[in-house]
């Protein structure tokens, strides 16, 4: 049976032409960026090839980049970086209720160390309101850490108003970019991002890998202790061809990206209208704009997620019942509480997420399947 795969916001595939890049980093080309050989040099020549590319994708410059082991670490070097280096004038953070876990544990880590976190609601659309942003801004806050597009139900946030506001009161902005990265027009220049982090295996690199962008001037706390890598601020070997996977991948992002946006939402947009057709008691979570292109959630009411998932693997088909991270736990998604679900219609979710290899007649399986398993949850309830 073939894979229908519509989790791209859990991963994607590596793309061919990014392989392609990697391979001689893997083979002859192993040297340590930081010898003085030849092998070693043409490791630091593609080391620094791959931070411009980065940078591109995003419009800063490349001494702004510094390459991580993955989204994660680049949410925890943001939050935890800024919060202990900055100490001294405050130890306030805002943040929103609907973050990924990689911040929302990182906030909750340094509560236990005295820090103050305040977290953000949203409204039913999954979006912040900038007054109570404006109300929540403290003497003391030292950063304000706001994603730009949420992993379970795609909405995206207003980044330009909120960077606005913050530089209003000279407080440090940084965004959870990871979904966003390859999806959405990104310039932090214009949009007064201060930090930005991204992660490879979201689009189209391996897992492994990941970026933070920090506006230069803005100085943190280094996360990892070691050798003098990354301007001595992330130590470790550098992991050349994740890297020079991630960099491949963002410059393909950025050529694509217009034709990238259209298709998903194309292939999105009939999805949606398909399931509202077919299938009874449905309910989209989430604005419809702005939003992820490749962004679809659902709730069925009447409908366990879980069963729901089970069934559709039997068919071949890869969703997600809301963030990968929360499979597994038996809790509702907190992003669809904060929107104001209850814990069934949470428990009813399903999550697509397209991506650039999906068709049309993808989603006629999809939605064929769906309609069929649904009828036959409800039933034998
Ligand atoms: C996936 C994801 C992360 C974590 O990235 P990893 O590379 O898997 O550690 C952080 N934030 C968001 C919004 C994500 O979707």
């Amino acid at each position: 049976m073939d894979i229908r795969y519509f989790d791209h916001a859990a991963t994607t595939k590596v793309k061919n032409e990014v392989l392609e890049e990697m391979l001689p980093y893997l083979k002859e080309k192993f040297g340590n960026a930081s010898s003085m050989y030849t092998i070693g040099r043409e490791s630091k020549k593609a080391l620094e090839e791959a931070r411009k590319r980065v940078a591109k994708l995003i419009n800063c410059n490349a001494s702004e980049i510094y390459f991580t082991g993955c989204g994660s670490e680049s949410d925890n070097t943001a939050i935890k970086g800024i919060a202990y280096a900055h100490s001294n004038k405050g130890r306030h953070i805002i943040t929103s209720k609907i973050e990924h876990p990689a911040i929302l544990n990182t906030c909750k880590n340094l509560e236990r160390q005295g820090f103050k976190v305040t977290y953000l609601n949203v409204d039913k659309q999954g979006i912040v309101n900038l007054d109570e942003l404006k109300n929540s801004i403290r003497n003391d806050t030292i950063l304000i850490s706001i994603m730009f597009a949420n992993n379970e139900i795609g909405t995206i946030q207003p980044i330009y108003e909120i960077a606005k506001i913050a530089k209003m009161y000279n407080i440090i902005f940084h965004t959870d970019a990871v979904q966003a990265c390859g999806n959405v027009s990104i310039d932090v220049k214009k949009m007064g991002i201060d930090m930005l982090s991204l992660s490879g295996h979201k689009l189209y690199a391996p897992k492994g890998v990941g970026a933070l962008y920090v506006k230069t001037g803005i100085s943190f706390y280094k996360f990892i202790e070691g050798g003098h890598q990354e301007k001595n601020k992330r130590a470790g070997t550098e992991n050349i061809p994740g890297i020079v996977g991630l960099g491949k991948a963002c410059e393909l992002a950025q050529n694509n990206l217009e034709n990238n946006i259209k298709h998903l939402k194309e292939i999105r947009d009939y999805y949606i209208s398909k399931v509202k057709e077919n299938i009874p008691n449905v309910t989209l979570n989430g604005a419809i704009e702005p939003r992820l292109p490749g962004n679809a959630n659902f709730s069925f009411e009447n409908i366990d997620g879980e069963a729901l998932l089970f069934n559709l693997d039997a068919k071949g088909i890869c969703a997600s019942s809301g963030s990968a991270c929360s499979t597994g736990s038996p809790n509702p998604s907190h992003v669809l509480l904060a929107i104001g679900l209850n814990e069934k219609l949470a428990n009813g979710a399903l999550r697509t997420t397209f991506g650039e290899e999906n068709t049309k007649e993808d989603i006629d399986y999809l939605v064929d399947n769906l309609e069929n398993i649904v009828k036959k949850l409800r039933t034998t309830k």
